[in-house]
């Protein structure tokens, strides 16, 4: 379909105008746990967790600390042992200040009371979903979509394939990598439970070729589990993306509006995964994650860091930034949020810390050439400069029929524009302000709706009435 590529569009950023762009994959090391910690209760999809505990609470390492909210929500747990001394509102990554949870580390690493499923094999999905559901798993490659309304599958879908996420496309970070390197087997455990639990016949887990020790970890690994293929995948930006993935693996393809299961795939994070073992066969809930710190740093490094820990932490441990940093970054350089305040707080979706240099910095727009490279950069098939001239313009409506919310944000076409074009900021907002209208409309047709019924049961009480009266 997309003759010798695995998807259409598409992009090689680390060839491109970043220069080389990767730091190699450092081993996993353990970053010191802090002297206080800071636990948002959003770091997760959905609603944010209600904090369950108060000032002058102690605490334990994985004890919850947050309850979830809703259905799309998750508890949150202390990644510490020691004592709660303040629940103020604090900035995350997003932008966006929420609840949270400050501790203060005893350093007793005291865990509390761990019950882990006594035969996770012979659990039912349900079972599982609870427990997973517990442990407070999100996805962990950045989307933090809760992991058990992804595998709460609704009756008239087919979960047929699992699909592992491996590929960690992005430049600069290689925390997905050396996990799969140093943790392979636990990864393929959980991926086995899965299938196993879920009565799911196939999983694929889809790597990029420039991991090859990463493969032959997971390949050795999954020897003995037919049902498990570990599948090399060309190295092309965004191979990470749920629907490329897919169909680089199946040659599903996803509608447009749909998900991933209307195509019969489930597809999880190989640091889910991870996650889901440590959930299901030690009990142990998700307190900690490995972050890549990398770019303009002395020391780069791929940190096994509690949640909760203040970038400040990461930063020093790597040896500080280096001079002609300009721009710090949460996850990588081409999906991932700028922030400024090093005192923001570590949380499950953090893939990656990144100082990057002036090519990070917004470039100056100018016109639109219309040149077409936006066009073939695309995995969505869509038509980045028409989008963005109609959003430009607030043509919401018609920027919506194009296709602007089948947008990925991926941001290949903005790094491709010779124009400088800064089209996938103009997506994002164009997408939330799209999403504001059709919930606006949505609540003009209910309202219409309700009035519509009023009045019919008004009319039908007064010919009640007239008939009582006759
Ligand atoms: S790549 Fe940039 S200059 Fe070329 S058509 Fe797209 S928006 Fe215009
Ligand atoms: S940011 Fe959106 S429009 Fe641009 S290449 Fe990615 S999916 Fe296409």
């Amino acid at each position: 379909m997309y003759g010798k590529r695995l998807f259409p569009g598409g992009i090689h950023p680390q060839e491109g105008r970043n220069g080389k762009a990767v730091n190699g994959a450092n081993p996993i090391t353990e970053l010191p746990a802090s002297k206080r910690v800071v636990i948002p209760m959003s770091q997760h999809g959905g609603a944010p967790a209600k904090v369950i505990v108060a000032k002058g609470d102690p605490v334990r390492v994985g004890q919850k600390i947050g309850e979830a909210a809703a259905f799309v929500s998750a508890p949150v747990h202390s990644s510490v042992s020691g004592t709660v001394v303040d629940i103020i509102r604090t900035m995350t990554f997003s932008g966006v200040e929420v609840e949270a949870v400050v501790i203060d580390n005893d350093f007793r690493d005291e865990w509390m009371e761990l019950c882990p499923p006594a035969d996770p094999e012979s659990m039912t999905p349900k079972e599982a979903i609870g427990v997973i559901r517990e442990a407070g798993i999100v996805g962990m490659g950045g989307a933090t979509f809760p992991t058990p309304v992804k595998l709460s599958i609704a009756p008239d879908k087919h979960f047929e394939k699992l699909i592992v996420n491996g590929a960690e496309c992005e430049p600069y970070l290689t925390a997905d990598h050396r996990l799969m390197l140093e943790r392979a087997p636990e990864i393929i455990d959980a991926v086995s439970l899965l299938l196993k639990i879920f009565s799911v016949p196939e999983a694929i887990i889809g790597v990029e070729q420039n991991k090859p020790d990463a493969i032959a970890a997971l390949q050795n690994a999954a020897a003995g589990n037919p049902a498990i293929r570990v599948q090399p995948l060309p190295v092309r930006y965004p191979q990470g993306g749920e629907k490329q993935l897919i169909y680089a693996l199946t040659k599903r393809v996803v509608p447009a509006g749909g998900l991933p299961i209307d195509a019969g795939c489930v597809v999880l994070n190989a640091a889910t995964c991870y996650a889901i073992y440590k959930a299901l066969r030690e009990g142990k809930p998700l307190v900690r994650r490995i972050t890549t710190v990398g770019g303009l740093v002395q020391e780069p490094h791929n940190f096994l860091v509690r949640i909760g820990t203040p970038v400040r932490d990461l930063l020093r441990a790597c040896g500080g930034t280096l001079p002609g940093t300009c721009k710090l970054i949460s996850g990588g350089p081409m999906m991932g949020t700028a922030f400024t305040d090093i005192d923001i707080p570590v949380t499950k979706g953090c893939s990656g810390i990144l100082a990057l240099g002036k090519e990070a910095v917004d470039p100056e727009e100018s016109p639109c050439i219309r040149c077409g490279r936006c066009m073939r950069a695309c995995p969505m098939n869509l038509q980045p400069m028409k989008m963005d001239h109609l959003i430009r313009a607030e043509r919401f409506d018609e920027a919506d029929k194009v296709g602007v919310m089948n947008c990925i944000e991926c941001g290949a076409c903005t790094f491709v524009c010779p124009a400088k074009r800064l089209l996938t900021q103009s997506f994002r907002a164009g997408k939330r302000i799209v999403n504001i209208r059709r919930r606006q409309q949505k609540a003009r047709e209910d309202a219409e709706k309700a009035a519509l019924a009023a009045k019919e049961a008004t009319k039908e009480a007064a010919q009640d009435d007239k008939r009582k009266e006759g």
